[in-house]
């Protein structure tokens, strides 16, 4: 291969398809392999069997305050603007099967007044306030530390609702005992604004993702494969190397595999105006329920006290897509990965152990000057995809 390409990528998700394009407009060929059978990463996209375009590997939602990124991927596509709002789904402490209540996640001032009522909400929302400010985002671990007793057990009340029992079910662990950071991603937010995210830049493609890749990975410098594991490629090819999988699969697990977890995502699609839709204490000021046409409220609801699943996504509610009378929805099972032929690792189980088993796998790794281990497998990180398209547009100018 050598002579006919500069660069050989390894996996076609965002790393690499951000870093081929780069590196193909500084006039490097550029070839990627791929070991699925299409691009994308798991941020793929498609249509299901009921024409419901759905993100095959979980629900993708962009969002960015990385202007960069933001023009980048900008290049390839236009945006539906689409602010993610979620819900959390609990008993509603009646004792009476079936009686739910929902209330936004992050846990802000509404979720306080739905959940204890205005007025005992109100005066817990004005402590907080006064404790930590307007607008303030503060982690359940951080709260939990509060020693004012009735801030004490307002921590305990989400910390029992919202955080033990999906962190137990998404990790098998307690938030004390995962990574600080991960709970860090959903704090409790001082706050009406009942988004998901606060970023500058929110929303889908509007062709959905792969059509972005699509277009990002079209260029005449940029050959493709489809369906080809990389690796004994990687082997015999003296040019520079961006390998974009497991670490320690390239190196035939020497040093004993990396910890992850696994999902397992069940399809469900509802039509015929056969679904539920269940009742909307909580509406989401951008989706009024129409009819039949919609399974739930939100376009996530995470069930943070029961059910197996920690969530369940309707993706029309995030697409945009109008198709009356059918809709799609994914609930997704966690599980510890075993490396079972068919599984996918999709989060690290970052903690120091790991960390350093992982460190021994970069420093084999560094003993190839030409070999670049990018992306969230292969730095074995919890990156969103603004932060690995941030890094893979550094790395290729970089190079
Ligand atoms: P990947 O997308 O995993 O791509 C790596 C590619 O390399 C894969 O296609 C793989 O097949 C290929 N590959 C691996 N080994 C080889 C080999 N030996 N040879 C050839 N090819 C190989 N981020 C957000 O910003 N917003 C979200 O809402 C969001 N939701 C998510 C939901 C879920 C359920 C998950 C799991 C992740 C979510 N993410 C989200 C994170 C997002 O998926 C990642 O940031 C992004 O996909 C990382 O891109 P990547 O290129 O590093 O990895
Ligand atoms: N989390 C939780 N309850 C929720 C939402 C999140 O306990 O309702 C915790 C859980 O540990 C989860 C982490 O916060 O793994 C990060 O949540 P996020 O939604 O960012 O996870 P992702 O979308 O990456 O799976």
């Amino acid at each position: 291969m050598e002579g006919i390409y500069d660069i050989l990528i390894a996996g076609a998700g965002y790393a690499g398809a951000v870093a081929a394009r780069v590196l193909a407009e500084k006039g490097k060929r550029v070839l990627v392999l791929e070991r699925r059978d299409h691009i994308g990463g798991n941020a793929y996209d498609c249509l299901d069997g009921h024409g419901v375009l759905i993100h095959k590997y979980g629900p993708h939602i962009f969002h960015t305050n990385d202007q960069k990124v933001y023009d980048f991927l900008s290049r390839f596509t236009r945006w539906r603007d689409y602010q993610h709002r979620v819900v959390a789904n609990i008993p509603d402490g009646s004792g009476k099967p079936g009686w739910r209540l929902q209330y936004p996640v992050p846990f802000n001032l509404t979720s306080l007044e739905t959940a204890f009522g205005p007025e005992e909400g109100g005066k817990l929302g004005g402590k907080l306030l006064a404790a930590y400010g307007a607008e303030k985002k503060v982690t359940i671990l951080e709260l939990r530390q509060n020693p004012d007793p009735e801030i004490s057990a307002l921590a305990e009340y989400v910390y029992e609702h919202v955080f033990v029992h999906y962190t137990m079910k998404q990790w098998g662990q307690t938030p004390e005992e995962i990574d600080p950071n991960t709970t860090a991603r959903v704090p409790v937010y001082l706050s009406r604004d009942d988004r998901y995210f606060q970023d500058a830049y929110q929303g889908m493609p509007l062709d959905g993702y792969t059509k972005m890749f699509q277009r990002m990975l079209d260029h005449p410098n940029i050959e493709v494969r489809l369906g080809v594991d990389a690796r004994p490629a990687l082997r015999e090819f003296q040019g520079t190397v961006l390998y974009t999988g497991q670490a320690d699969e390239l190196f035939d697990f020497r040093f004993g595999p990396l910890p992850y977890r696994t999902l397992d995502f069940v399809f469900e699609t509802w039509q015929d105006r056969n679904y539920r839709v269940p009742d909307a204490p909580y509406p989401d000021p951008e989706h009024p329920l129409r009819g039949g046409d919609f399974y739930q409220t939100h376009g996530t609801v995470n069930y943070t006290m029961d059910e197996d699943f920690t969530r369940i996504t309707e993706y029309k509610r995030l697409t945009g897509q109008e198709l009356p009378g059918v809709t799609t929805i994914v609930k997704e099972f966690s599980r510890a990965y075993t490396g079972a032929a068919g599984e996918i690792p999709y989060y690290a189980v970052i903690n120091p152990a790991n960390d350093a088993l992982y460190a021994r796998y970069k420093a084999e790794a560094d003993k190839f000057p030409n070999l670049h281990l990018l992306g969230r497998l292969a730095e074995y990180k919890y990156y969103n995809m603004d932060a690995i398209a941030a890094r893979a547009l550094a790395l290729a100018e970089s190079l």
